[in-house]
């Protein structure tokens, strides 16, 4: 049986990984890096990314975080052309509430002590200040938040939403990248540094001084024996805990989205990634209601739903196509391989998405054939924070639990976990962010109350 020698090996390589071998191969520490992974790159959970990106959190924590991870994307982008495709037209989070306390409460939270320079509130009359987002540029874009307030600038700025929107946070720092993009770029520079892609998935670890990993891949059995290992095997991250006898508080929880060419051209190519955060009962017709309310399978959808459905345009101000999503599945489920789709997920979240953009209505029963219904599993903990550090045994390091924010959390993450590896200084937020926070009682009784765990 072959015996592959590598200083670090990676468990998978979805967006994470790659993330955490470029981080690891800049350092220079570590020269002889090695990702397994049966598939290839990128194409579990990476591949179903809305690829969208935000510092907006309701906790100090997880905005200086996502932060850290924009300011190390922008620099892939200064260094490349912009090769990963980053735009930066914003998230515009609307609600048909005046007075949106809970939320303000939330973003003072978010910013921290930057909260007063970063927070502008637009009322009635407060004309000429805002900045609309017409360029997608993301070197010009303001930072902080928008607080939009005045109906007439929401009219004439977000001229096809909903006439009741009352409120919109329109957040600065956001857009979207190529999240493949930037998984090729920083792969090419870990092979340019002499790292490894090795095909296999790892079925058995030996714990004898360094970790010997049982690989088994088409060509049969292999093994790597690795000093550093970092468990980044995405909805697996708790399969490959267990090979080492940890137990991760990880769940996972499947949500869809829905990409279709906008022929009717209901979407305004300008307009941010937009995300309406009301509840609201889907518009059905009386019959289709009824019918929905008799099985007592689907009887669920005539009750009333969740917020946080998002809907932007998609590939640039000269594409056709839009995204769609709903992430209001809160239900675990054992990760599959033929994954659960709903094939009535395309209606559900095409109706949900024109209470906000009431042009889509012009979809309803006829949804384009060139659809695209794609999903994956959110890998959760509780909190909705991710687990970034040391686990368990001495060498062993886990990179996971990255929900719906892994694409826009990767390069952070990559960077903590070279920090961890190599025992650098890291960020005052490193620990809360690791499995250490399980032990700090305050902090989890205070994200376990907190009104929103940030899931958008
Ligand atoms: C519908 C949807 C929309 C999303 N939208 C966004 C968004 O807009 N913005 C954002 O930032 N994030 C978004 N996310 C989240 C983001 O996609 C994920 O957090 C991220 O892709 C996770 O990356 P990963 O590398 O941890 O996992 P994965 O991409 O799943 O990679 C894990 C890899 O590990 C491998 N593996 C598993 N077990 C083993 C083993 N035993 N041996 C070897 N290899 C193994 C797997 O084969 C896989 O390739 C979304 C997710 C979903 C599902």
């Amino acid at each position: 049986m072959r015996t592959e020698h590598a200083d670090v090996a990676i468990i998978g390589a979805g967006i994470v990984g790659i993330a955490c071998a470029y981080h690891l191969a800049l350092s220079r520490r570590a020269s002889r890096i090695v990702l397994i992974d049966p598939l290839p790159p990128m194409s579990l959970t990476s591949a179903a990314s809305g690829e969208n990106y935000r510092n907006w959190w309701p906790h100090r924590v997880m905005t200086s975080f996502t932060d850290l991870s924009i300011d190390l994307m922008e620099r892939i982008a200064r260094d490349s052309g912009n090769r990963l495709h980053m735009t930066r037209r914003g998230y515009a989070l609307a609600t048909r509430q005046a007075r949106p306390d809970t939320l303000l409460r939330q973003l003072h939270e978010g910013y921290g002590a930057d909260a007063a320079g970063k927070i502008r509130i637009h009322d009635k009359g407060s004309k000429g200040s805002y900045r609309p987002a017409l360029s997608a540029d993301w070197e010009t874009a303001p930072d902080g938040v928008d607080v939009i307030q005045d109906r007439d600038l929401i009219a004439a700025h977000f001229p096809g939403f909903d006439p009741e929107v009352a409120t919109i946070l329109h957040i600065r720092r956001a857009g979207d990248i190529s999240g493949q993009q930037m998984g090729s770029y920083m792969l090419e520079t870990v092979r340019a540094r002499g790292g490894k892609l090795m095909r296999g998935k790892v079925v058995e670890v030996a714990l004898t001084g360094a970790s010997a990993l049982g690989v088994e891949g088409e060509s049969g059995r292999a093994t790597v024996a690795a000093d550093v290992v970092v468990n980044a095997a995405g909805p697996h991250v708790g399969d490959v805990a267990a090979l080492v006898g940890q137990s991760l508080p990880v769940e996972t929880v499947f949500q869809q989205k829905i990409a279709f060419e906008d022929s009717l051209k209901a979407i305004n190519r300008h307009q941010p990634f937009s995300i309406d955060l009301d509840g609201q009962e889907i518009d059905w017709s009386p019959e289709e209601k009824a019918l929905l309310a008799e099985d007592s399978a689907t009887g669920w959808l005539t009750r009333t739903m969740p917020g946080a459905i998002h809907c932007r345009p998609e590939g640039g101000d000269h594409g056709t196509w839009v995204k769609l999503g709903w992430a209001f599945n809160t239900t675990p489920s054992k990760v599959s391989d033929n994954l659960p789709y709903d094939p009535s997920f395309p209606e559900i979240v095409l109706r949900g998405a024109s209470r906000l953009n009431p042009g889509l209505e012009a979809y309803y029963g006829r949804l384009p054939s060139r659809l695209s219904h794609y999903g994956g599993y959110y890998t959760m903990t509780r909190e909705n924070w991710p687990l970034i550090g040391p686990m368990g045994p001495a060498g062993w390091f886990v990179a996971g639990a990255l929900s719906g924010f892994g694409t826009m959390a990767a390069c952070a993450t990559g960077s903590l976990i070279a920090g961890w590896v190599c025992g650098d200084r890291l960020p005052g937020f490193a620990s809360s962010l690791s499995l250490e926070r399980y032990r700090d009682g305050r902090l989890m009784k205070a994200l376990l109350e907190s009104e929103s765990a940030g899931v958008l």
